[in-house]
């Protein structure tokens, strides 16, 4: 009898591939295992094993796998029908879901380039003969192909060699080494274990009588170390004690404390700080909890909609601490993971060492560690922490779900394929374990909202903030009248400058939120008009005044801003629009004292940038932080008063049918960042749209309000939830075979849906990096089946493809989210 193997290749084929095994290698395969399989005239490929059989491939001979590279499954069967669920929903193939799901680490290919790990000192003596060979051979050459060691060692197969010596840590993968994050080391301080009981402390005292500032430090961190049983950071010890650092050394070098760091992003638990207890809930927490309960009784997703600040936090906590009793796991997921240091701590707190972060900031070695954890069921990983992408560990027992921030844009991958959408794909995941499935936000997503009004999701509600401190007060500010009026200095109304006068005088921090970054989006020539455009995009570039660059912000193009206009020769350059640049600029210039930050893709573009400015703001190193959006994401900042929109029509006038809905999340989200301990906080919006329905539904809370008007819109204009949606974007260098092909594709799914076609259209920028975008868009009323509209889409997708001289235009599928 023949064997066969089905697998599944990382590179976006079609269908399954097909290799021959022999019987001895059918025993052993199972399901999920990796193989190292030959593929086209000389690529090694690590493919994962779907399916053992005995049919041969009808239309290709066969080829013999290389190796098998597991002894146990890396990949459940409940990951391989997520695979296909996301493959067929968001119209893509298996393969390239494979290669975003697993860590490339355990996906080496013929092309992969490996390096010698220069961090860690690899024991020879431990080394097999082979192991040896491609380590002698790092030593001469800094990098090789994989196909290199192939050669090297003379072996057919060199997979399994590679992947013992990753696990020994003695080389690191290419890509690794581009993205390796360390993680910042924070201070934190001690008393010595000499004087750890009372009675010697004591003693220490006494002999410090005559430095009492040293003594008034070793109390305050022995209240310190008393009150919360935690790590003191050298930073609290300081504020709570009121002595300078230089005490603080000085008690370090005279060994009476020690110091010593800890990794604030990745999650180390040391043991020896016990655990916190959850803290007791407030009755409306309370509430909230019990509502869920009762909700996933008969519903598998719930909604919790709970104000900024509501302490959303706490009522996850219970429901985690529930689900870990139970022994099953749990999946926490987050839009933006670099920004969480804040609730990675949190939770550390309460789970120690059971939680796992991963995200894609983590280099590869770290996150096959996190894989392996998950897949093991170990204790250390029961609790995961991520971005999307975590969605893609290999869970046996998933218990709960939560999705913070559900209505976050950025659960949404655009780019490579799988373009999927985080939270809709965990509320499958969910059903696929028979788990629950909690989404929360402050401003939950119009689909989320309209699920529990249909009673297809559960609902709970905090309306108010913990501890009862008032929401914000917001105030419009008409930036049209005071232009009229000669009252703004810069792009600061009047209002807000007294607002930020007051806050800084009575010590208070603020934010000033504009959604742009770099200096002016646009630099123009007020004699002839010319603006300088992008020569790969249909853009204008953006003035960063920093380097006195011209950039473009979709490909990365630069170039030196010019004294005189390229066009008319003219020294009457000036710009258009503003930035957190110049934002940051005024603010400076206008409160001279105070300390300004800034927070965008600048000047977090570093390993630790965000973490560094996240910590200076919270240590109270600056007074006003500028930022965009980056801001929003469920920070918790003590001490800020006062939150300034510098324009909020920016937001409102962006061409796309969720721009309202969005503009609503984002400045509530911005606004929430204000006062959130005693003192009421205050937002002032500036716009020239003062009466806009959504800038007065942000100021006065009005969720439903908002929701209400948005779905009727929907519903009129047949936009999500009213209709499904799927966007096909062509791309092409060539602007007339994109035209063409595109108006071919329109028209053959015009005959065959009778309505709901809409394009071939450019999108407003028309072109990035040399290549011309052109849109159609497809309603699907939601009557109409969506696998036999998506069958029908596929089958004039390869019709396209047989046609020669439109092989070459790439075509791009987005469900859903646009
Ligand atoms: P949200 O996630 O809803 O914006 P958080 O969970 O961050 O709100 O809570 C806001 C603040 O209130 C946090 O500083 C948190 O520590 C505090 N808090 C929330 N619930 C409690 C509680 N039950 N006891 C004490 N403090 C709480
Ligand atoms: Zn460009
Ligand atoms: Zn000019």
């Amino acid at each position: 009898m023949e064997y066969f193997v089905n697998v599944i290749l990382p590179i976006p084929l079609e269908n399954y591939f097909t290799y021959r095994i022999t019987a001895a290698e059918a025993e052993i395969l199972k399901p999920g295992m990796r193989v190292a399989v030959p593929f086209g005239k000389s690529k090694i490929y690590t493919a994962l094993v779907n399916e053992i059989h005995h049919v041969p491939p009808v239309a290709y001979e066969a080829k013999e796998i290389h190796q098998i590279l597991d002894e146990m499954p890396l990949v459940n069967d409940l990951q391989r029908s997520l695979w296909r669920w996301i493959a067929n929903y968001y119209m893509c193939t298996v393969g390239e879901v494979f290669r975003s799901a697993v860590p490339g680490a355990l996906l080496l290919e013929s092309e992969t380039l490996v390096l010698k790990n220069k961090e860690v000192e690899v024991d020879e003596n431990l080394l097999k003969d082979d192991e040896f060979l491609v380590l002698e051979a790092l030593e001469h050459q800094s990098m090789l192909r994989v196909k290199d060691i192939v050669s090297i060692t003379e072996k057919k197969s060199v997979l399994p060699l590679l992947n013992r010596l990753i696990d020994k840590k003695a080389i690191v993968l290419k890509e690794d080494l581009q993205e390796q994050y360390k993680p910042k080391l924070v201070g934190h301080v001690r008393l010595s274990p000499a004087y750890q009981t009372e009675d010697k402390l004591e003693n220490l005292l006494e002999t410090l009588k005559r430095a009492p500032k040293q003594s008034r430090a070793v109390l305050a961190l022995f209240q310190l170390q008393a009150g919360t049983k935690k790590q003191v950071k050298l930073s609290d010890l300081e504020k709570e004690s009121g002595s300078s650092k230089a005490v603080i050394k000085a008690l370090i070098r005279k060994g009476i404390l020690q110091e010593f760091f800890i990794k604030t992003d990745r999650v180390t638990y040391e043991p020896e700080g016990e655990q916190a207890k959850p803290k007791s809930l407030s009755d409306f927490q309370l509430e909230a909890l019990q509502e869920i309960e009762q909700a996933f009784r008969t519903k598998n997703v719930t909604l919790l909609h709970g104000v900024t600040s509501s302490g959303k936090t706490e009522v996850y906590v219970r429901m985690i601490g529930e689900c870990l009793k139970s022994g099953r796991q749990v999946l926490y997921l987050l839009p933006e993971i670099a920004l969480t240091t804040q609730l990675i701590t949190r939770l550390q707190a309460y789970f120690g060492e059971q939680i796992a972060v991963y995200h894609s900031r983590y280099n590869l070695n770290e996150r096959v560690e996190v894989w392996r954890n998950v897949l093991e069921k170990e204790r250390k990983a029961q609790l995961v922490i991520g971005a999307r992408s975590a969605l893609f560990l290999p869970f046996s027992d998933l218990g709960l779900i939560i999705v913070d921030e559900e209505h976050e844009g950025s659960f949404k991958q655009f780019d490579p394929a799988p373009r999927y959408h985080a939270r809709d794909t965990a509320i499958v995941l969910g059903s696929m374990h028979s788990c629950k499935v909690l989404l929360g936000s402050a401003t939950p997503s119009i689909e989320s909202y309209h699920n529990t009004r249909t009673g297809k999701y559960g609902y709970a509600m905090m309306k108010r903030r913990y501890g009862d401190v008032l929401m914000p007060e917001m105030e419009l500010v008409d930036i049209k009248e005071q232009r009229r009026k000669k009252r703004m200095k810069g792009h600061f109304s009047e209002r807000l400058r007294e607002e930020i006068r007051e806050t800084l005088g009575l010590g208070k921090q603020l934010i000033l939120f504009q959604n742009r970054r770099g200096f002016a989006p646009i630099v123009e020539c007020t004699t002839c008009g010319h603006a300088p455009q992008c020569p790969n995009c249909d853009v204008s570039l953006t003035y960063h005044m920093h380097g006195k660059q011209l950039r473009c912000h979709y490909c990365g193009h630069q170039t030196p801003l010019k004294e005189h206009c390229a066009a008319c020769g003219s020294f009457t350059l000036d710009t258009r629009g503003f930035g957190t640049e110049q934002v940051a600029q005024e603010a400076q210039d206008l409160f001279t004292d105070a300390k300004v930050g800034r927070m965008d893709l600048d000047t977090t573009r570093g390993k630790h940038g965000y973490e560094k400015i996240i910590t200076a703001f919270e240590q109270q190193e600056l007074d006003i932080l500028v930022g965009t959006q980056m801001l929003t994401k469920g920070l918790d900042f003590r001490n800020v008063n006062l939150v300034g929109i510098m324009n909020a029509d920016s937001l409102l006038n962006f061409p796309d049918f969720r721009a309202h809905e969005r503009s609503f999340q984002l400045l509530t989200q911005v606004a929430g960042r204000a006062g959130r301990t005693d003192k009421r906080g205050k937002v002032i919006i500036q716009t020239y749209n003062p009466y806009h329905q959504i800038l007065q539904q942000v100021s006065t809370g009005d969720y439903t309000g908002m929701f209400e008007e948005q779905l009727y819109e929907r519903q009129q204009y047949k936009y999500p939830p009213a209709t499904r949606l799927i966007r096909i974007t062509l791309k092409h260098k060539e602007y007339n075979r994109l035209n063409e092909a595109a108006a071919w594709f329109a028209q053959a799914l015009r005959n065959v849906f009778s309505g709901g076609i809409l394009g071939p259209e450019f999108p407003a920028i028309a072109r990035i990096r040399n290549q011309y975008l052109k849109h159609i868009l497809v309603k699907i009323p939601l009557e109409q089946s969506l696998t036999k509209t998506k069958n029908s889409i596929k089958r004039i997708d390869k019709s396209f493809n047989a046609i020669s001289q439109y092989r070459s235009v790439r075509i791009i599928y987005n469900a859903d989210h646009l």
